[in-house]
């Protein structure tokens, strides 16, 4: 089967069919790096990384590019509220600078401990100022934009589609206003440049041809995604929130500057919940990587947890779910390691591999048919060639895992004391038996100077 993804903007399940053979130009929104990612979040890059391999797997090569919106996030999306930077300085006492830098690492060492790939290129709104300053003067010679006080704004009435990618209803928002307007014209209108507040310096602000200020979320976006892959490009990612607002908002500009609507396929992953609501940054005590590992978890076990839900449906967490998912995780690893040298995969398997995660990222059916190979009566060889094939989209690092001392399951070390006493009180037919329950539960032991050493057994 071909690859098929669902495109939000056409609301369909369609072929992939990139704008150049071979070539993937992939746009995924990044994180707002005021305060640590939490475990939903990664939830959205966990996806993009499964598309990443997916699209990798059916021979493309992926040109991947990732911001990290470090200025112009407000607190609400509907352009009021202060800009999360700045929230972020008065919580924690550091400079907008400082805060970037310490998030955009945090960020990246939760992409390592979830075996997510970097992008080819990252971009720091901060860096590209001018390229928004351009972008806005272009709307604003193109008629799209007005001024109030305290900014630039794009004119959404000036679009005929505009809302088209979040189905949204904007002359029926117009009918049903209740808020305040202020001095926006439209209720969908929204901020391309916002004034930095009169005698109040920022830490992060800039001149422009308006005056000083800092620029809008959304055209960061726009701005560098076309930048670094084009007017229109192939994939565009992001969580299901940037439907409605930031994702309409950047094709907005987009069609309002070039006329195309930026990515070809728009992909969004949904929502992490916890206790049934969304998780998310500003309700504090929400749950990090480091929190999995504090815990004593591996955070693969989190992906693993995430593989096993679709990316177009909602996941609650529980510790439960994630409890369930390490012993599956742990299961499957051990299972793999004890099959010992790894021959070809098996093209049949592969193929039926292939069409799970073609049909719209299927990675749920796709650890099923892991598991049906698992169990299957394959010869090692030949069972460990094909598991190792479909980790190269699993990505749960099959190849490279070997058990740790801790691996080592309760049981099997509370047997393995009992047959040492034995050993030592010479009772060496009990030693023997309490062996063979060693041996049973999948484990070798192996006596050594002063102690014994358990290993996988084969
Ligand atoms: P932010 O750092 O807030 O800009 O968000 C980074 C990414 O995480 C965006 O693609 C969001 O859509 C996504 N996101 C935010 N909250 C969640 C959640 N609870 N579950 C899954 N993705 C989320
Ligand atoms: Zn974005």
């Amino acid at each position: 089967m071909d690859l098929q993804l669902y495109d939000t903007y056409t609301r369909s399940q369609r072929p992939f069919v990139p704008i150049h053979p071979g070539e993937v130009g992939l746009y995924t929104c990044g994180p707002t790096v005021y305060d640590y990612a939490h475990i939903g979040n990664l939830r959205t890059y966990l996806f993009e990384d499964g598309l990443k391999r997916v699209l990798k797997w059916n021979g493309y090569r992926v040109h991947h590019v990732m911001n990290i919106t470090d200025v112009g996030h407000l607190v609400s999306d509907a352009d009021t509220g202060d800009d999360k930077m700045e929230e972020g300085v008065r919580r924690t006492g550091k400079t907008a600078w400082e805060i970037a830098a310490l998030y955009t690492e945090a960020f990246r060492t939760d992409l390592k401990a979830l075996n997510i790939e970097e992008p080819e290129i990252w971009c720091r709104a901060t860096d590209h100022i001018s390229e928004q300053i351009a972008f806005v003067a272009d709307l604003e010679a193109k008629g799209f934009t007005y001024r109030t006080s305290d900014g630039i704004y794009f004119d959404t009435s000036k679009l005929a589609d505009y809302g088209y990618l979040g189905r949204l209803d904007t002359a029926g928002q117009e009918a049903g206003i209740r808020v305040e307007l202020g001095e926006k014209r439209h209720p969908t209108d929204f901020a391309l440049w916002k004034f930095s507040p009169a005698n109040e310096r920022r830490q992060m602000e800039w001149d422009s041809p308006w005056g000083r200020g800092f620029p809008g979320w959304h055209i960061e976006c726009s701005a560098m995604a076309q930048k670094y892959l084009g007017e229109l490009f192939d994939i565009h990612c992001g969580g299901e929130d940037h439907i409605k607002v930031h994702h309409t908002n950047e094709i907005a500009q987009t069609e309002a500057r070039c006329g195309t609507r930026l990515a070809n396929y728009w992909l969004h992953g949904y929502f992490l919940q916890l206790n049934q609501a969304k998780m998310a940054k500003s309700a504090g005590g929400f749950l990090r990587v480091q929190t999995l590992l504090d815990q004593g978890y591996d955070p693969l076990a989190y992906r693993y947890l995430c593989l096993t839900a679709h990316y177009r449906t909602q996941l609650n967490f529980t510790w439960d779910a994630l409890d369930a998912a390490v012993t599956a995780c742990e299961r499957l690893r051990l299972a793999t390691f004890k099959l010992g040298v790894a021959g070809d995969p098996d093209p049949g398997l592969v193929q039926r591999f292939t069409a799970e995660i073609n049909d719209d990222l299927n990675f749920p059916r796709a650890l099923a048919l892991t598991w049906e190979v698992l169990k299957s009566e394959l010869p090692d060889a030949l069972k460990k060639g094909t598991l190792l094939k479909f980790d190269e989209a699993l990505g749960l690092g099959l190849a490279t895992w070997t058990p740790r001392e801790e691996d080592v399951p309760a049981e099997v070390r509370a047997l393995a004391e009992a047959r040492w006493a034995a050993k030592k009180a010479k009772d060496f037919a009990a030693a023997d038996r309490l062996r063979g329950d060693i041996q049973a539960a999948g484990w070798e032991v192996e006596d050594q100077s002063g102690g014994f050493k358990l290993k996988p057994g084969r």
